[in-house]
């Protein structure tokens, strides 16, 4: 605690995955040999610099920018970036070790990183933008590379920042390394289905994770917090799977729609016009209401399976004491670490089905990884060819928590089984490396 003072999301992290390995290291003591488990929560780089840049005032800004390069154990490191002002080194390193045991859980050849700055481009223009990540790759760009570390989005960072990341970086190397980033536009070696992964991915495992008490989406009434990518893809694939979505969000506040979310609409005024989420209301009119952050929660929507898919500890044990109150089945989680560790320990005392995001958002990294794939080969797959793909990808994710979970004497607990089924293959390959 004192090595990593004040970094409080990264304890609640760890704290949430040593808990777990008390029935391994039970069964399979050799765990414990060769400080494994000290070297695992310990990043092999830390990576922190400035990120001078100018804006259309003519002033010079300066932001910081991080990358934490977690586990190599399984392959290059792998993990988006974030852009957002509440970034700081703890988050970027509580990512980054959640990322690596998500990663672990795909079966994919991808080690654990993630990074960012605290940089917000609310309210800056695409020449700032820009510039800001011209500057942050001139930078960054030594520390990566297709077999070394290969980055994406996350909170903040879309196709548009992507490229003007990756443009910078071929330049920089003088080279076309479609492998080096993730999440790129399909003209230049981006993958089909890459944008939907995450929330389509999360959708997966919920309806795996229903058809286990013999039922699924159709018919359920759905809460999914957030508008961004995360959030506008679920609800699409939600809605495909015949359930209702009443309600979402920004930072801003919800809206409840009653009738069913408009998602041509939502889609425009967050993808096209980049508005907040108080237009939805106004511009669908009669039946749906907005409700500001400072008047209500979105978690005090009566729903049948919740899923948080804007940020870290969204969802705390007071939303999840309601959400029980009023009838919650299944929750599944689209952000990393939304639900604090009360609302974990209340779901799992009251019965509900819990798919932590370390599992039930992997999808995203998952079509990350075909998407090295298809660079690899310079091919480019079909849409329904590569979401074939991740629907078997997320129902063997959810197989293998379900079954690691009753192993280890805690069947249903999702959250046991995600930690224990990525710790044992980062730390096999771990062992097999040797001390280093
Ligand atoms: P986006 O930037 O596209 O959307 C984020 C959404 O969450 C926005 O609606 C935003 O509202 C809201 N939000 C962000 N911070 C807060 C906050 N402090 N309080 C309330 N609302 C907030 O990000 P993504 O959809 O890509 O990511 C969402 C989550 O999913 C993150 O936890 C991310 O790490 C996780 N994730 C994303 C993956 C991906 O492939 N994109 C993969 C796996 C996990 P506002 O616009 O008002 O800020």
């Amino acid at each position: 605690i004192r090595r990593n003072a004040g970094e409080s999301e990264f304890h609640q992290a760890i704290h949430e995955v040593l808990e777990s390995l008390g029935r391994v290291v039970a069964k399979h003591p050799h765990y414990l040999d060769h400080a494994l488990i000290e070297r695992i929560c310990e990043p092999e780089r830390q990576i922190i610099f400035r990120i001078p840049w100018v804006d259309d005032q003519g002033q010079v800004q300066i932001n910081r920018g991080f990358r934490v390069q977690f586990n190599s154990a399984l392959g290059p490191y792998k993990g988006g970036m974030r852009f957002h002002p509440s970034v700081n080194v703890g988050i970027i390193k509580f990512l980054g070790f959640e990322q690596t045991f998500k990663n672990a859980l795909t079966g994919m050849p991808i080690g654990g990183g993630k990074g960012g700055s605290d940089f917000d481009p609310k309210g800056r223009s695409d020449a700032e933008i820009m510039r800001f990540c011209q500057s942050l790759m001139t930078e960054l760009h030594r520390h990566l590379g297709e077999q070394t570390d290969v980055p994406a989005g996350d909170i903040g960072v879309g196709g548009r920042e992507i490229g003007y990341m990756f443009g910078q970086y071929k330049r920089l190397n003088n080279r076309f390394e479609a492998g080096v980033f993730t999440g790129k536009a399909l003209d230049y070696g981006g993958s089909r289905a890459r944008t939907e992964a995450t929330g389509y991915g999360n959708t997966y495992f919920v309806q795996a994770m229903l058809q286990t008490k013999g039922t699924d989406f159709d018919g359920k009434k759905v809460v999914v917090s957030g508008s961004g990518n995360v959030a506008i893809y679920t609800i699409e694939k939600v809605q495909s799977f015949g359930g209702k979505v009443v309600a979402c969000s920004d930072s801003s506040g919800y809206v409840l729609d009653e009738g069913g979310i408009d998602l041509e609409l939502l889609k425009d005024i967050k993808d096209m016009r980049h508005e907040r989420i108080s237009e939805y209301a106004l511009r669908r009119g009669k039946g749906a209401h907005f409700i500001a952050a400072d008047k209500g929660s979105i978690w005090d929507v009566d729903c049948d399976v919740a899923m948080p898919s804007a940020t870290q500890n969204e969802l705390s044990g007071k939303d999840a004491a309601t959400l029980i109150k009023n009838g919650v089945m299944a929750v599944g989680e689209g952000a990393n670490m939304p639900s604090t560790p009360e609302a974990i320990k209340a779901f799992q005392d009251g019965g509900v089905m819990f798919a932590p995001g370390k599992a039930a958002n992997a999808g995203g990294v998952a079509t990350s990884a075909l998407e090295m794939q298809q660079n690899a080969s310079r091919d480019s797959w079909t849409f329904d060819q590569t979401e074939a793909r991740l629907a078997t990808i997320m129902r063997g994710i959810h197989d293998t928590c379900h079954q690691t979970a009753e192993h280890y004497g805690a069947p249903g607990n999702y959250v046991l089984g995600a930690n224990i089924a990525g710790f044992v293959r980062v730390a096999e390959s771990m062992r097999k490396l040797g001390v280093i």
